[in-house]
């Protein structure tokens, strides 16, 4: 597997009879920013699920930074998951009771990281997420935006294998959703953070990956 840190072999996908992915082969190579770029519907959400673990295959194997993920019981999962899967998702998903600098440090403290060293750290993620002056806000008192720079912090803030991106600026103006693209390729090329960003977004977003993909055919294929 060498340079891959995501691979899916021959994977079969369907939903009460609904296929959705046939004989998929994927991989995201260490260090890549690659874009899936397709229409709602046509499996985005599907393909991050499942290479997260959250759900899995009918058939074939999915391996994440050289672990078979598809054959985790749901536990090891997501143990897996918080350990090395940074997820950002279309709607923020922060813990509304905690400040920003909580809710990026919770990860940290779950995986047993001492409470100082964790807040060391998650300050200097917030940091490069722009949020400096904003550690001890809410989220309700922080934009669209700014709560999407946290959850990217959140994710980050472990060193993951790699950053799932779901629809990041689904829930987002075009100006947000520009300023979330360039900071996912800051943080690909400054960190060397791999990442998977699935968007409907093709328009804007596509300049700022490294390798862009769709799906057709149920199948994954290079965007020429
Ligand atoms: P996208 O993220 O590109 O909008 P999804 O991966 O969410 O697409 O969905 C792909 C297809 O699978 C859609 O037709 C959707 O309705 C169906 N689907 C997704 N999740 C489920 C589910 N849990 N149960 C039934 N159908 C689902």
């Amino acid at each position: 597997m060498g340079d891959d840190v995501v691979v899916l072999v021959d994977v079969d996908k369907s939903y009460n009879g609904y296929v959705v992915f046939r004989g998929l082969n994927f991989a995201v190579k260490r260090g890549e920013f690659v874009g899936i770029f397709a229409p709602s519907g046509y499996g985005k959400s599907t393909i991050i699920h499942l290479i997260a673990g959250i759900d899995k295959p009918d058939r074939g194997r999915i391996f994440v930074d050289g672990v078979e993920v598809s054959s985790l019981s749901e536990k090891e999962s997501a143990l897996f998951r918080r350990k090395r899967i940074g997820i950002v998702f279309q709607f923020f998903n922060l813990f509304p009771t905690l400040t920003a600098l909580e809710n990026v440090m919770l990860p940290l403290e779950l995986m047993g990281v001492k409470s100082s060293e964790a807040k060391k750290r998650s300050i200097e993620v917030l940091k490069l997420v722009g949020l400096g002056d904003k550690l001890h806000r809410f989220p309700a008192q922080l934009s669209g935006g700014e709560q999407q720079r946290v959850a990217i912090a959140r994710a980050l803030v472990t060193e993951p294998a790699i950053i799932l991106a779901d629809e990041p600026t689904g829930n987002l103006d075009e100006r947000n959703a520009i300023s979330i693209f360039e900071l996912l390729k800051e943080i690909n090329r400054d960190r060397g953070s791999t990442i998977l960003m699935a968007t409907h977004d093709k328009e804007h977003a596509s300049k700022y990956v490294t390798r862009a993909v769709t799906i057709r055919d149920k199948k994954i294929v290079e965007m020429l």
